[in-house]
């Protein structure tokens, strides 16, 4: 058995914290494989390292002052040798800093810049830990056009693993076929662990975070929402689309590719079982719904055409109008001389009057009325197949709660319901809807 364990930003910004992993780690010995990321915020004001990162080298970029860039990359070493300190190590930074500072000078690149926070982690938990130290740059490959390249990343990491018992991969980044260091994008540490679980063939991906899980609903809308014990991919991806975050998107490909399943764990809480992200399940969901998530500001445009349920085509012609302009439409429902289209209105609103002129001269419509200040509802479940009434539950609990539904479309996967309300209306919907099925237990 082996398991890969990634430890996000918040666990790791301390020796406080640096400890607590230290005894998650060491308790199973099946932890081979240690993912870090860069020591993230302690308090709320706090600056994460790679931000401290980012920002040194713009001033080194800019070429502002010597004792500018000086101080700012001081504050970031300061970090280091406060954990360091903290830990009881021996180990010394000095040398790596002034690579740094002199790769900094060079401008060798932001992403190298950004990358040293997880590199420098690394180094401290490999030291802290006993366990040996593999730099992603010498495992993790990008292609000349910038992309994850997974099939040689597989096989040179594959093979590397296979002889190293226990090893600490910092995560974020790897490396261009000429060398130089390419970071995924912000919360990339996620990226590596998948990759790395699926390389060695983990038994499971744990990843550790400061929340004991995928919460039912986001926590600044409901007091407390219950923690989801066990999400399919898919549940998790309608989920994640409507904002719901605890993972980056690109970490589920390689580890559901592999068969693994996900756990998400606490470090502060790390009794709790977390949360299990898995292919299929026959467990069923404590709840009808999994989850439920949305997103504000959403456009409707309402197009209407006498008899365009005979006409042939239209539909084509009509988003035929927002791909001229480069706008993605997120829901087309549609009646039988309706149909509405669904857009990001920060996205629409600034070419709003030329997708409406290419609906009139692509469709030739009767009508085009527009709706702004919208929200979409995601209510999410796989319970929802096998359960009856999900619908009915979901509309009377608005009407109770005097929301106004907009908009209805549910998939014919039965996995989810979504709902168009306006942005006001959002909070109480969610509200309603936490409150039928998850406190009152339906
Ligand atoms: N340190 C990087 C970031 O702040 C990557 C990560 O934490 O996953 O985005």
């Amino acid at each position: 058995m082996s398991k890969v364990v990634k430890f996000g930003g918040s666990s790791l910004a301390s020796a406080e914290q640096f400890k607590k992993v230290g005894k998650i780690i060491k308790e199973d010995s099946e932890r081979r494989f240690v993912i870090p990321s860069a020591p993230g915020k302690r308090f709320a004001k706090d600056k994460k390292v790679t931000d401290m990162l980012y920002a040194c080298y713009a001033t080194a970029e800019k070429g502002k002052t010597a004792a500018a860039f000086k101080a700012e990359l001081a504050a970031i070493k300061e970090r280091y040798t406060e954990i360091i300190s903290g830990l009881g190590l021996k180990l010394s930074l000095d040398a790596e800093f002034e690579t740094i500072a002199e790769n900094f000078k060079k401008k060798i690149g932001k992403d190298y810049a950004a990358s040293r926070g997880e590199y420098l982690n690394g180094l401290i938990m490999a030291d802290y830990l006993g366990f040996e130290f593999i730099d992603a740059a010498e495992v993790i490959k990008f292609n000349e056009n910038g992309e994850f390249d997974a099939e040689l990343t597989d096989s040179i990491l594959s093979a590397k693993l296979k002889g190293v018992v226990n090893a600490v991969i910092p995560g974020f980044y790897g490396s261009l076929p000429d060398g130089s260091v390419k970071t995924f994008s912000r919360g990339g540490s996620d990226i590596t662990g998948s990759i790395v679980a699926r390389a060695c063939k983990a038994d499971v991906y744990e990843n550790w975070t400061d929340v004991s899980g995928f919460l039912i609903a986001d926590p600044r809308i409901i007091d407390n929402p219950e923690v989801i014990e066990t999400i399919t991919y898919k549940e998790l991806r309608e989920l994640s689309y409507m904002g719901a975050t605890v993972l980056h998107e690109d970490a589920i490909f390689p580890v559901r590719s592999g068969g693994i399943p996900i756990n998400i764990r606490n470090t502060n809480a790390p009794a709790d079982n977390g949360t299990w992200i898995v292919e299929s399940t026959c467990q069923k969901s404590k709840y009808t719904i999994t989850g439920v998530a949305g997103k504000r500001g959403f456009c409707a445009i309402n197009i209407e055409k006498d008899m365009m349920n005979a006409e042939i085509g239209f539909g084509r012609k009509v988003l035929q109008a927002f791909e001229d302009n480069g706008i993605s439409f997120e829901h087309i429902p549609s009646g039988i001389d309706t149909m509405t289209v669904f857009v990001h209105q920060d996205e629409f609103m600034h070419k709003e009057q030329q997708v409406v002129s290419a609906i009139h001269r692509l469709a030739d419509p009767d009508s085009i009325e527009i709706e702004a200040d919208l929200a979409l509802i995601a209510v999410v479940g796989r319970g929802m197949k096998s359960t009856r009434g999900t619908a009915g539950r979901i509309f009377s609990a608005l009407a109770h709660a005097n929301v106004n539904v907009k908009m209805i479309d549910q998939g014919s996967s039965e996995l989810n319901i979504i709902i168009g309300v306006a942005n006001n209306d959002f909070e109480a919907a969610i509200k309603a809807i936490y409150d039928i099925f998850v406190v009152a237990r339906l």
